[in-house]
């Protein structure tokens, strides 16, 4: 496959992870997980909303990748947060249908705002019968991605779209912040402010404009599947009635379309292209500046996934791809601290909660009373997983939270590995990450209960990120299969 490739490029590209290891092979597949039975319970807003029929389908789309040594599985699942818990059954059902461990399995969320309730929260409670479709979906995409497995050969991009992502916490000038849930006007940002406001200063944090991809062809270059990663939160938000895929589902269908309309090698089994989010926990699709309505929610769906596939699909084109590729996986559990409402919090939470005329109170205040009673409830500690993953020269770095895009940035520019990039909401869900100081700015993402990790969590997270991704950067392909013993 490589006398195609001229040799001193191939040195370039590979100079770093020359790959000593076995065929390099790859597959992918996706599994339903669009509710059977209906009505569901959407996650990912503060009012009730039920659902009854899908917009589009909801999947899990996974890719398993295998160097002759080490075999790992990347899924991403159509859907608002996933716990800790549900992946790790996942998971375990996985590798006892594949034997790939369960610690080589990177398994995230998009967050879609229109999909049923992986776990019971204050607005939509989790039934049973859609748990159990939605892990069968999951385990049955690596199950299937595993037996499709074929030689295969690699290659990746990254390109710039700053159109699509706005930060969305602003500094206001004068009177522009608004009492938060526990009735305080100390916020010193704002998030998602009214746009074209004149109240608007400047956005408080900056954006990743990075589109990164990676490939895989089958050995003769048919297309298997392509997962991107970009740092945008969604971008139909609250979608009514029914269940959507977001532009996140959006984009696998425009991607195929493009890559697979002009494969002259058939699709079989079918390819499979997937958006995974990046760093966007303070990144969303609004230009604030910008007065003008936007588009109808789907029609916006549709013109972001058709744009960014585009630009995804131009780049594509001039992808390199090599069967010479090396894999290494790590994975390491952090205990972080959790916040603690104090007596005097956890006092006015009951009185909110007490007062029967909800209008006399700040708005989403009895949410976040909820919120604060809870934690008092929670163990002091949650040990979350980390993840690094190296494909080629590839660093891929996963954190279970929803990540602001600065510390995605951070993480990029200090990674041995080049490119890098971070899956956000993978092997779990603890809340939003903020910097410290970005808690301290306060806003949405800061208020107790939408963040629940200590102040410093972001920092030991990423100083763990860069640990693994070292590792795994130095790893060999002799050190992996000693490992794998
Ligand atoms: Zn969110």
């Amino acid at each position: 496959m490589l006398k195609s490739i001229c040799p001193v490029l191939l040195l370039c590209l590979f100079s770093t992870h020359l790959s000593f290891a076995g065929e390099f092979r790859a597959g992918a597949a996706i599994g339903d997980i669009t509710p059977t039975s209906w009505p569901v319970y959407l996650v990912g807003s503060f009012s009730e909303r039920p659902a009854d029929r899908a917009w589009d389908p909801l999947s899990a789309r996974a890719l398993v990748l295998d160097d002759g040594q080490t075999r790992i599985a990347i899924v991403v699942v159509d859907s608002c947060l996933i716990p800790r818990s549900l992946f790790d059954e996942a998971k375990q059902r996985a590798a006892e249908a594949t034997g790939i461990r369960t610690d080589h399995m990177l398994m995230s969320a998009t967050h879609t705002h229109s999909a049923p309730a992986s776990l019971n929260r204050i607005m939509a409670e989790s039934s049973e019968e859609y748990l159990k479709v939605l892990k069968d979906g999951i385990v049955q995409a690596v199950v299937q991605a595993n037996s499709n497995l074929e030689p295969a050969r690699f290659g990746w991009g990254q390109i710039d779209i700053p159109e699509h992502v706005h930060n969305r916490r602003w500094y206001m000038k004068p009177g522009g912040i608004v009492p938060n849930p526990f009735g305080e006007t100390t916020d010193k940002v704002r998030m998602n402010p009214p746009r074209g406001s004149g109240l608007l200063d400047r956005p408080a944090g900056p954006v990743d404009p990075q589109l990164s991809f990676i490939s895989v062809q089958s050995a003769d270059g048919r297309p298997i599947g392509l997962l991107a990663n970009y740092s945008l939160h969604y971008v139909g938000g609250v979608l009514p009635g029914g269940v959507s895929a977001d532009y996140f589902g959006e984009f696998g269908n425009q991607i195929r379309d493009r890559i697979v309309g002009d494969a002259e090698t058939g699709d079989d089994p079918p390819f499979v292209g997937i958006m995974s989010n990046g760093t966007s926990g303070d990144v969303n699709n609004i230009n604030f500046r910008d007065p003008q309505p936007r588009k109808e929610p789907f029609e916006q769906i549709r013109y972001v996934a058709a744009d960014v596939a585009e630009k995804v699909w131009q780049a594509y084109q001039k992808t390199e791809h090599s069967d010479s590729v090396s894999l290494a996986m790590a994975q390491q559990e952090l205990t972080l601290g959790l916040r603690r409402p104090t007596e005097e919090q956890l006092a006015r939470a009951r009185k909110f909660l007490a007062e029967p005329d909800e209008k006399k109170l700040p708005v989403r205040a009895k949410s976040y009373a909820k919120f604060a009673l809870e934690l008092a409830e929670r163990p002091a500690t949650e040990d979350i997983i980390l993840q690094a993953i190296r494909i080629g020269d590839v660093g891929i770095a996963a954190i279970p939270c929803e990540v602001f895009a600065e510390i995605g940035l951070n993480i990029k520019t200090q990674s041995p590995l080049s490119p890098s990039f971070t899956i956000e909401l993978a092997n779990g869900w603890y809340r939003y990450l903020p910097t410290p100081r970005q808690r301290e700015l306060g806003g949405y993402e800061t208020w107790m209960g939408t963040n629940i990790l200590e102040k410093q969590a972001s920092e030991k997270i990423k100083k763990v990120v860069l640990e693994l991704l070292h590792d795994v950067a130095h790893e060999s392909a002799t050190a992996s299969a000693s490992r794998e013993e």
